[in-house]
Parts: C-alpha cells; structure tokens; sequence
C-alpha cells in the first residue's frame, strides 16, 4: 500500500518552513515595509515565492491545478529536492536504469543516497524481470524513469511504466524533459491515477528556455506541499518567471521551431544514413540523435577540430555521439564536417 507519509523523511514531514514576510501578509495594495527591500528601482522586491502568475498560465494551457505544479530552478533542482524530500542520507536509495541522464546520480552522491542502474536491454528499455526483486526493499524510495531517454533517445513503453507505478510503493519520477519532441502523451495529468507519480518537465527544451532556468514538478497536492516546504523561498526570479509567461503566450513561436527541429532531424537522419563511418542511428523521440561510430573518441575530436561540437557519449553507450539537432545551418555544417573525416 503506498502511504505517502511513511515515505517522507520525519525532519521534513516535521519541518516548520521558512515563512517570508509575503506568506505572512498576502495583499497586493499597500506601502511594502516588511521585507527590508529598498524601496527604489524596477528589480527591488522580491518575487512571488510560489510563482502564481506562471502556475496559472500553465493551468490555462494544460488543464492542471495550480496546486498540483511546483515550479523549480530547472528541473535539476526538483531532481535534488525530490531527494531531500524522500531519501534519508546513508540510509535510503534510489533506482534508475541506465545509461541515462547523469544529474540522478549527482543529486544521489550529493544526498548521500545510493542509486541502482539497472542496464536498458538492447532496445533500451525495461527489464522488468530484473527490476522486480528491488521493488520490494523498504529503503527503496524513488524510481526514475526517464521518458524520452536521455542519452538514447527513446520512450519506454507505456505498459512497463504502468507497472512499475502498480507495483512500487514508494515515488516514481518520470522526466520528461524532452516530451515535446515526441509524439506520446505526457504523464502528466495522472498523478490522480498513480498518487505515487512526479512528473517532470522543462522549459529548458521545446520552450528554448534552458538559460531562464525552469522545470515543472506536477503531483499530489500532498507531494506539492512537500516540495514547497523544502525549497528555497525565493528560487525562481521574477525576470525567469516573467520569460516563462511571454513564451506560453507566443504559441507560435514555440510550434514553428519544434516543427523546425522535428523536420531538421528527419533531414539528419537521412543524410547521416548515406555516410558509411556512421554504423547506427538509434531511434529518437526527441531533439537528438544517438549515433554510433566506428570510434567515438576520435570522431568527437575530429569534430571539435572543425568547430563542431556533440557530446561524446562513449563512456555510456560504446562508440557513441549524441548530436543535438541544431539550426539548418549548424546541421549542414555538421554533415560537412563529417563528410570532411571521410576525404
Ligand atoms: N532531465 C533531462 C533528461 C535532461 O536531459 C536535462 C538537461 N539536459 C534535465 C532534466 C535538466 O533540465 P533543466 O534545464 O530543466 O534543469
């Protein structure tokens, strides 16, 4: 049975949080002396703790609450909070499969929690015939799942997800960063379904936002609370908040570019299947593509050598680069360049 106080750490669960002179007085009129801000200039008073402004335009474009959003500093800092939150330091763990995005192991490291990788089979997914014995391990707190993938690039199935939100009492975390690009349904409106459910995504990708810094949590109101209570008070600027609301307001521009990436990656892929130093292009539902080379380290070089930079990723996945679909021109650029290594 999932019980979500059980999960909690009992100094979070008893946590009185910080309270800002804006938690204690709500109103919009009057003459602001509680907050010790100096009283001139544009940037002077803090921002909303709880971003309501941004909260309410994401509920107007995807239909969910505002009491089931939390709004982080990037998703990465509610990767670190959803640790704070759940796993007791030296004692509780958490699972991932790999290879994947590396901020949950930095985030375990930093919160001295261990963190299990379980190997993708050879398509990438799941094997949930390994997962099950660890289901059952009471310091077993978060499982995450990344969906698409980071580094390879695909989408677990849907059935796979779905047991493991069935059959794991503590926290799922399905992260998706990078949901836009694919043509599967978020999870994100299910945390009703699955109370054990944190979905995360990012205005860092599809929205171009990565500089402003901001990731969405949707869960529970109970799990929302919790992540309140443990963040920092101010952690999202007004200057981030209010670029967050000028781009869900200009939906053009966030679909004509998505349209861009999604035609440029269909372009790169087939020009990159014409050039023989490139062995396999894994299937992608987002806005890269994990190639393999016949050797990864020198490929990646040679590219730097000729101003082209991708992420060698052969430390995960044997021989492998992840290219990021760019601009059409920094995409031509790439495929000359490697045209170039062949000559
Ligand atoms: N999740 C995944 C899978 C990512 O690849 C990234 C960024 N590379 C993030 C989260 C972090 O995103 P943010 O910019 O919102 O912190």
């Amino acid at each position: 049975m999932f019980d979500l106080k059980t999960l909690v750490r009992p100094n979070i669960l008893a946590l009185k949080p910080y309270s800002s002179a804006r938690d204690e007085f709500k109103g919009e009129e009057g003459i602001f002396l509680d907050a010790n801000e100096n009283p001139f200039g544009t940037l002077n008073r803090y921002p909303d703790s709880y971003q309501k402004e941004l909260k309410q335009k994401l509920s107007e474009y995807n239909n969910i609450a505002v009491k089931n959003m939390f709004v982080g500093n990037g998703s990465d800092e509610i990767i670190d909070l959803i640790y704070r939150v759940f796993c007791i330091p030296g004692k509780d763990k958490a699972l991932t499969f790999a290879p994947t995005f590396g901020m949950y192991q930095v985030a375990a490291d930093i919160n001295d929690s261990e963190l299990l990788k379980l190997p993708l089979n050879e398509e990438f997914q799941i094997d949930k015939k390994t997962l099950k014995p660890y289901l059952d391990d009471d310091n077993l707190k978060l499982i995450f799942i990344c969906s698409p993938n980071n580094p390879t690039g695909n989408c677990f199935n849907e059935t796979d997800i779905q047991f493991i939100l069935n059959h794991f009492n503590g926290i799922v975390v399905i992260d998706e960063a990078y949901v836009d690009f694919s043509d599967r349904e978020s999870w994100n409106q299910r945390f009703q379904e699955y109370p054990n459910l944190i979905v995360t995504q990012t205005f860092s990708k599809a929205w171009g936002l990565a500089s402003a810094r901001i990731g969405i949590a949707y869960a529970s109101d109970e799990i929302i609370q919790l992540l309140n209570k443990v963040k920092m008070p101010y952690n999202i600027s007004a200057l981030n908040e209010q670029t967050a609301i000028q781009a869900l307001g200009n939906r053009m521009t966030f679909e004509t570019n998505r349209q861009i990436i999604l035609e440029e990656k269909e372009n790169l892929i087939q020009e990159l299947r014409q050039l023989d130093i490139i062995k396999r292009i894994y299937p992608s539902d987002a806005n890269f593509l994990l190639v393999e080379v016949e050797d990864a380290n020198e490929m990646y070089r040679e590219l730097v050598s000729q101003k082209v930079i991708t992420r060698n990723r052969n430390g995960l996945v044997k021989n492998c680069i992840r290219i990021t679909v760019g601009k059409p021109i920094e995409n031509k650029q790439l495929l000359s360049a490697l045209k170039e290594h062949i000559k």
